[in-house]
């Protein structure tokens, strides 16, 4: 880690600027109204989800895993899962609310140093949730791991944070990185170099503080008052 102060922040997109909570339970009743339209009980098949998702949103074969819970036959999995798959990933929120000051906050940031936002996940479904926070005139470039070559790009790789620096034209160890999960945001910080806050919100608030943060705070606001500091040097970092 360098101690020279950072340049830029990337901030993380699900549990950092939103409870992603409201989305996956979106999610969840549209594949439930999806089944149900393919002759499936829905009902079952959404509690199925629910129960599946809050035991670790973020595993392949959810669906999967939700329909044979509900007691559909494995024999026709093969027919029901790629169009309840498209009715997950095909939800498109009316609207995502941010975490209390999230809008502030950013603006705040944005208004001393370059930002952007760093992701992982389906790029249509990230896509889909940063348009429905409305935070995207205030986020710069938003980068979706995805598209830098599936999921063997997601975070702790560093690929996506490296690109996003050269995006936001500073080097990649002079970023200030922002997010909840010690696992991905921390980690993909220390893998360039550069500084990470943790903020203990959403489903990973409860996740060991491994690797280190420089600091951990239980807010938005609190990390982008610490963020500031960094950036403009009024404090000298650890
Ligand atoms: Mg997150």
């Amino acid at each position: 880690m360098t101690g020279l102060p950072p340049l830029a922040v990337v901030v993380d997109l699900d549990d950092t600027l939103y409870p992603q909570a409201d989305y996956l339970a979106g999610a969840a009743a549209a594949v439930g109204v999806a089944a149900t339209g393919l002759g499936v009980d829905g009902v079952r098949v959404h509690a199925a989800l629910v129960r599946e998702l809050a035991a670790g949103s973020d595993a392949g074969g959810t669906i999967d895993r939700a329909l044979l819970a509900a007691g559909v036959p494995a024999g026709d999995l093969p027919a029901l899962v790629p169009p309840l798959v498209a009715a997950f990933t095909g939800h498109e929120p009316d609207s995502l609310a941010p975490y209390a000051g999230v809008p502030e906050a950013l603006a705040a940031l944005a208004a001393v140093a370059p930002l952007g936002c760093l992701t992982d996940g389906n790029p249509v479904i990230q896509d889909a949730k940063v348009a429905a926070t409305g935070l995207r005139p205030l986020l710069g470039p938003v980068l979706v791991t995805d598209t830098l070559g599936g999921r063997a790009a997601r975070k702790p790789s560093p690929v996506g944070l490296v690109a996003l620096a050269d995006a936001l034209g500073v080097p990649a160890e002079r970023l200030l990185v922002i997010g909840d999960r010690p696992g991905k945001d921390v980690a993909v910080a220390a893998a360039v170099g550069a500084r990470a806050i943790r903020i203990r919100q959403g489903e990973y608030a409860h996740a060991p503080d491994e690797p280190a943060a420089e600091a951990v705070v239980d807010s938005f606001p609190a990390a982008a008052a610490l963020a500031l500091d960094l950036l403009t040097g009024a404090v000298t970092p650890a």
